[in-house]
């Protein structure tokens, strides 16, 4: 049973080193439970706050509005009421003594003209009694008023009994208590308005002081808030960027640590989320470099020492008197210098690709003849391992648009790490076919070698990359794949492994089949 089939695109995105920092981020030091967090923009935190200080100060300001519109009532009704009611009692009580004045004299005299004079007072005061019952609001205040009129009432019945009576005399008998009864009246009603008037005074005493309070108050809070909201906002601002400071010193410095957890404000967190982003890939970058440099000085170190030792071994002449032993050390020599052109070339292809500036010369080609031309190069290793090389050519596949050059470059690192990893006695089987639903060819190197595991199914595409337990076994610079996968994404195809670890391993690519053709 084969293992599952891998397709190139997914393996981009699987083996993309981006990947363990990404769950790294969006899980933050591992189980951690964030805080839950204020996700509002420096912007609308500003609005908010701003908002709440007008509401305050509209609130405080309405209050003291209402109290002041309360003060000016207070104000108003005690120049309208109380001291009209003050005025008009002392008017009454002087019409009165007036009036008793002319009541006196028409009784001495029996003049006519004060009998006139006091009937004259009379819709005086009934004026002057009228304005008191209408400034009278208090129960109080229109009962002392009704009980003022019907004094006032009694009095002037008693006048008319005065002056048309037998007897004088007897009918002066009540005026005393009358007179005094009014007299009281007004007092009383003097004192009634007098008292209401020192009242107000004191509530106006009072809201005043109420409002002056509600006004330093207001003042206090407005400024108290306005001062906590500043340094609440600038806190909110302030740590995230010291933090994000921190991190770009140390970042320069050349150390990475954890990725910033900025949750809040959200421009801030996305300015993080940007930095982590940056700094994970100068880490990538970092550690490629250490993986370059490490790999580079392997692949160099090793045929070096073998030509150092090999030349070494030819000047100090130590198998002078034998040439075949020569010979095998001239090989050596030659055959490292060889695999030290084809690395440094390899490495330079890579780079080329990676930075883009690989060219290809694509052109109409079919690919039996370059399938057939490979296996014709590597025939004498097969021979050396006694490996059998099958060739399943479908007949009629059409021609694709090819750089026939890199795609002979691709079957070649195919084929050449098929010999590599399969066994002496082995079998080999390259097959061409073409897929008419798909509009692809597909070419496929099988081989009954030791196989790769799931796990390293993807990973043996990145630069670098080998299966662990066989690196030293068998040599290689774990660049062929890599290269091969560029080729094939440049010709727009895909390229994927599968393989049932001992016993065999089957790489696949296929090449969509050019416009004219399909
Ligand atoms: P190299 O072969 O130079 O190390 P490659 O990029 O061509 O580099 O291959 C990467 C790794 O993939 C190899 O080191 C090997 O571990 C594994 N590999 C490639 N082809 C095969 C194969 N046919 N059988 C088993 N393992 C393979």
């Amino acid at each position: 049973m084969l293992l599952r089939t891998v397709d190139w695109n997914d393996a981009c995105a699987c083996a993309n080193s981006w990947a363990p920092w990404k769950a790294d981020r969006l899980a933050p030091h591992g189980s951690k439970r964030r805080k839950p967090v204020l996700k509002l923009t420096i912007f609308k935190r500003l609005i908010i706050s701003y908002l709440v200080i007008i509401v305050l100060v509209m609130a405080s300001g309405i209050y003291i509005m209402v109290r002041l519109n309360d003060l000016n009532g207070t104000i108003r009704s005690m120049n309208s009421v109380d001291v009209q009611t003050i005025r008009l009692a002392g008017e009454i009580a002087q019409a009165v003594y007036i009036q008793t004045g002319f009541e006196k004299k028409y009784l001495i005299s029996g003049d006519r003209d004060y009998r006139t004079q006091f009937l004259k007072m009379n819709r005086h005061l009934d004026q002057k009694l009228t304005e008191l019952d209408n400034l009278a609001v208090s129960r109080e205040m229109k009962v002392l008023a009704a009980k003022l009129r019907a004094s006032h009432e009694r009095y002037r019945v008693m006048f008319d009994g005065i002056t048309s009576a037998a007897d004088p005399t007897a009918a002066l008998r009540n005026r005393d208590e009358i007179i005094t009864g009014i007299e009281a009246a007004t007092r009383r009603i003097a004192q009634s308005a007098d008292k209401a008037r020192n009242d107000k005074l004191q509530s106006l005493e009072i809201t005043s002081v109420q409002v002056l309070n509600a006004i330093t108050l207001s003042e206090i809070a407005a400024v108290l808030l306005v001062l906590l909201i500043s340094f609440l906002i600038t806190r909110s601002i302030n740590s995230p960027i010291r933090l994000l400071q921190e991190k770009t010193k140390m970042t320069a410095k050349g150390e990475f640590g954890r990725p910033l957890d900025i949750a809040s404000p959200p421009e801030i967190r996305e300015l993080a989320e940007s930095f982590n982003e940056m700094c994970s890939r100068l880490k990538e970058l970092d550690q490629m470099k250490i993986d370059f440099i490490s790999h580079l000085s392997h692949e160099l170190r090793t045929p070096l020492t073998a030509i150092k030792e090999a030349s070494s071994m030819l000047m100090e002449g130590v198998y002078a008197r034998s040439p075949e032993k020569q010979q095998e050390l001239f090989d050596i020599v030659n055959g490292e210098c060889e695999r030290l052109i084809r690395s440094v070339g390899r490495i330079l292809d890579l780079s080329r690709m990676e930075s883009g500036m690989a060219e290809f010369n694509f052109e109409e080609a079919e690919m039996g003849p370059v399938i057939e031309k490979v296996a014709a190069k590597l025939a004498p290793i097969a021979q050396r391992k006694d490996i059998k090389v099958y060739l399943n050519l479908s007949d009629g596949v059409q021609p694709v648009r090819m750089d026939e050059e890199k795609i002979e470059h691709v079957i070649e690192n195919l084929l050449g790490n098929a010999l590599k990893f399969t066994p002496e006695e082995g079998e080999i089987s390259v097959s061409l076919s073409e897929n008419d639903e798909c509009k692809r060819i597909e070419v496929a190197v099988s081989d009954t070698g030791c196989g790769i595991p799931e796990e390293s199914l993807l990973e043996i595409f990145e630069k670098f990359k080998r299966v662990d337990d066989r690196k030293g076994s068998v040599r290689g610079s774990g660049l062929g794949l890599a290269i091969a996968k560029h080729i094939i994404k440049a010709h727009g195809g895909t390229i994927w492994a599968e393989s049932e670890p001992g016993k065999g391993s089957t790489f696949i690519f296929s090449l969509p089949l050019s416009a004219a053709s399909s």
